[in-house]
């Protein structure tokens, strides 16, 4: 990608009403913008990290049987009121009648979804157990929409939903998926808390929340000593010696419901070996995709701006030419490295604008993409190769860049 080309260009200021570190940073380096409060367009490059995260947790997904589908965003009232989260939760639901008087919820979750799709498609315990999830938008009005990304009234979530036989069945796939979110979180570069948490207005019972560390979070947790395993202070008792308390943003949620707080309620049932008809038990599991974007930049930056990990940078190289006057030769040389390293499957943003050195570096530094290399008069036949975490330059051949390139770990 050109970066002469490349929408919008980089800010020199960051928005006046903005506190948080994502917003800041994600805002001034073009990768998200603010429609209203808690509504974000993500910009190219933040839709490239969304697009790397998404990857990672489909490959997890799909990993322990996960089966992609997609699930309408507007539903009838109906549906709701089988559970009674018409009125329940109608805080969080944005809730809309039509021209003809219809009423219909935005998506701010899918079980009752879910359960439509199984009590229609699931039969016998041959058709058990499944588990299927999506990628999309939830709505949720909330109170204050602050922290950037990190909160929005419109937001894009991995929900999956599993449904079994039996609880021993369900609690086993529970755990498979709670390892699968850790190696989610691990993927991204996180330090993640398994957190044990209240359920909210989702569940009476006690659920697994993902947390990450951040100054910025909204959550405390107490991490118990030299484990990856904590608890949510609104659970927690108990003797603060064996505890260290952190700010922490929580990145998932997982909820074994059973048969009772859903199947029971939308009659979703099947019949077993023995012909009975019986309830199916059921479980949900949530990643915040979009939040997962801010809080890599609450743990992945400096004062010059984001450091994003490999694995979900939007672009691995920053090309940079100097060039005094027009020197044809260096601007051939940059055509060249950016022409190979493409061709080598190296995902390179250059940046080819005539514009003074200092203003190249700082963007580059904002933008934070892991590799930078520099052809000038300076680094002469070789290229300069600097990453966005240490302050070692180096001077390599072309050829050891693409090999350096193509040998490292994601
Ligand atoms: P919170 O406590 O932060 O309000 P929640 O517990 O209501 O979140 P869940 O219903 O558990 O959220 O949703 C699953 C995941 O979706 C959360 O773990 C979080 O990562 C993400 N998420 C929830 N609400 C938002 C939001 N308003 N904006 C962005 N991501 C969100
Ligand atoms: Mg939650």
């Amino acid at each position: 990608m050109l970066q002469s080309q490349l929408f919008p260009k980089t800010k020199k200021e960051s928005p006046k009403d903005a506190v948080s570190i994502n917003h800041k940073l994600l805002v001034r380096a073009g990768f998200i913008d603010q429609l209203m409060a808690g509504s974000w367009t993500l910009l190219p490059l933040g839709w490239r990290v969304i697009n790397k995260i998404i990857g990672i947790i489909r490959e997890e997904m799909n990993a322990i049987g996960g089966q992609e589908l997609l699930m309408p965003l507007m539903h009838p009232k109906e549906i709701w009121n089988e559970t009674g989260r018409w009125e329940s939760a109608k805080e969080v639901m944005y809730q809309l009648t039509d021209a003809r008087k219809k009423e219909f919820a935005l998506s701010f979750t899918h079980e009752e979804i879910v359960m439509d799709l199984l009590r229609k498609h699931v039969n016998s315990y041959n058709d058990l157990p499944v588990a299927m999830y999506h990628f999309s938008t939830k709505f949720r009005n909330e109170l204050r929409p602050t922290g950037g990304i990190l909160r929005g009234r419109e937001f894009l979530m991995k929900d999956l939903y599993s449904a079994h036989q039996t609880e021993e069945d369900m609690n086993d796939y529970y755990e498979k998926v709670s390892d699968a979110y850790i190696k989610i979180f691990n993927r991204i570069g996180f330090d993640s808390y398994i957190t044990e948490a209240a359920g909210g207005v989702f569940t009476e019972n006690r659920t697994r929340e993902f947390q990450v560390v951040a100054e910025a979070g909204e959550d405390t947790i107490y991490i118990k000593k030299d484990t990856k395993k904590a608890l949510n202070k609104e659970v927690f008792e108990g003797n603060l010696d064996d505890y260290e308390e952190k700010r922490s943003i929580e990145v998932g949620n997982i909820f074994p419901f059973g048969d009772k707080k859903y199947s029971e309620k939308m009659n979703v049932t099947y019949q077993d070996r023995d012909g009975q008809s019986k309830l199916v038990y059921f479980a949900s599991y949530g990643i915040g995709v979009t939040r997962l974007l801010g809080t890599a930049v609450e743990v992945f930056h400096d004062e010059r701006g984001i450091i994003w990990p490999k694995s979900i940078a939007p672009y691995q190289v920053h090309l940079i030419e100097l060039k005094k006057e027009r020197n044809e030769e260096i601007k051939k040389k940059a055509e060249e490295i950016y022409d190979k390293l493409q061709n080598a499957g190296v995902e390179i943003l250059w940046d080819d604008r005539e514009v003074m050195a200092g203003e190249k570096f700082a963007d580059a530094d904002l933008i934070g993409i892991p590799v930078r290399l520099v052809v000038s008069e300076k680094s002469g036949d070789k290229i300069e190769w600097k990453e966005r975490n240490s302050d070692k330059t180096e001077l390599l051949q072309l050829d050891e860049v693409i090999e350096r390139m193509c040998t490292r770990e994601k």
